[in-house]
């Protein structure tokens, strides 16, 4: 019989398996709501569903809860995350809790959506392990429940109000999966985080960018874009020579034109490339590009060699751009003393087992 991840369900699915295993139509919603409204961990703390029935429900449908391995608070209230999977494999994300800085009410979560990465960029912890799996639908939307279950013990009015797919892995290439945990998470019944409140973030895989316009979820696009230069992209970020950045930005354009939104560019800088000639690069390479530029001072990560840049020099690289009449705004640094570069906390963590 066919097994069900049930953090993976949509109602409709719930609604149709206890049709099969004849039970009432209003389980399902009972169901759907105490998982992905209230994140309840275990059959029994649904209180409204009877011991039988939930023991029915059992032989359809899988409950794997994430196992939280580590967490690490950050003083300006960023919280990571180590979560264990069910096959022993782990991921990170992580809170950026903004109400301890004066945005009130805004809580983030950047998602993890893969195991690994195949990408392997230069600058990136995950990526230079290599790719293990894709995450299921339940995977990626129980790392939004169970950070939402954990805050509740402490806070019980707490709400996730924002989702940055920007964690391990590459979106894009777990397209479908991804796809259906951002309807789980815009659900009404269920964390009813806007569509305009959660974005993809990608490294530029083309024919997605596309298929993402087309399928246009509403959701915000963000392009991890760091360089100008295609000699250097093709280093930092492999999937360049595949598609170089002329694709890319052509690519971004059908993007713009087709859903009139705007794109999120990231630019990642080091003390190696804060220079004005690649300012003057990427303005180039962005005029007449509808976007928004992002400058995002990098966490030195152990083994990549990159170092922070000199804040004054970020500040002429962005005043390159504003000349160049593009909207540019520097990423807030967040959590830097309990490594939130992706793949960190996972890597220290796998080099003391050793
Ligand atoms: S930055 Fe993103 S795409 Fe690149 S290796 Fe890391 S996880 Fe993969």
């Amino acid at each position: 019989m066919d097994i069900r991840e049930l953090r993976g369900c949509s109602e409709d699915e719930l609604i149709e398996i206890c049709k099969e295993i004849s039970l009432k139509r209003f389980r399902a919603s009972q169901l759907f709501q105490w998982v992905q409204q209230k994140a309840v961990r275990t059959w029994e703390e649904m209180k409204n569903i009877g011991g039988r029935d939930r023991q029915t429900l059992c032989s359809r449908l899988s409950f794997y809860p994430l196992e939280k391995v580590r967490e690490q608070r950050s003083k300006d209230g960023t919280r990571k995350y180590l979560f264990r999977l069910n096959d022993g494999e782990t991921i990170e994300c992580v809170l950026m809790d903004y109400a301890r800085t004066g945005s009130r009410d805004r809580h983030t979560v950047c998602v993890s959506t893969q195991v690994g990465c195949a990408v392997g960029c230069a600058f990136c912890a995950t990526g230079l392990e290599g790719f293990r799996r894709n995450l299921s639908v339940a995977e990626i939307v129980g790392q939004v429940l169970d950070i939402t279950y954990y805050v509740r013990r402490e806070d019980p009015d707490f709400l996730v109000t924002n989702i940055v797919f920007m964690g391990m892995g590459e979106p894009l290439l777990n397209y479908d999966q991804v796809l259906q945990a951002i309807l789980l998470l815009n659900h009404r019944q269920g964390q009813n985080i806007g569509m305009r409140r959660m974005t993809i973030s990608t490294c530029g895989v083309v024919p997605r960018i596309i298929q993402l316009a087309k399928d246009n979820p509403q959701v915000g696009l963000a392009v991890s874009l760091h360089t100008a230069r295609d000699e250097v992209r093709n280093d930092l970020i492999p999937m360049n020579r595949r598609y170089p950045l002329g694709r890319l930005m052509a690519a971004c354009r059908e993007y713009t034109q087709i859903t009139h939104r705007r794109i999120t560019f990231e630019v990642a800088l080091t003390a190696g490339n804060v220079k004005q000639e690649e300012a003057e690069a990427l303005a180039r390479l962005l005029k007449g590009q509808f976007g928004h530029v992002n400058l995002i001072p990098v966490n030195p990560v152990a083994g990549t060699g990159m170092e922070r840049p000199d804040p004054e020099l970020m500040r002429r690289f962005a005043r390159v751009l504003e000349d160049a009449g593009i909207s540019v705004s520097s990423r807030e640094e967040r959590g830097a003393e309990i490594d939130a570069a992706c793949g960190q906390l996972r890597q220290q963590w796998e080099g003391e087992l050793k």
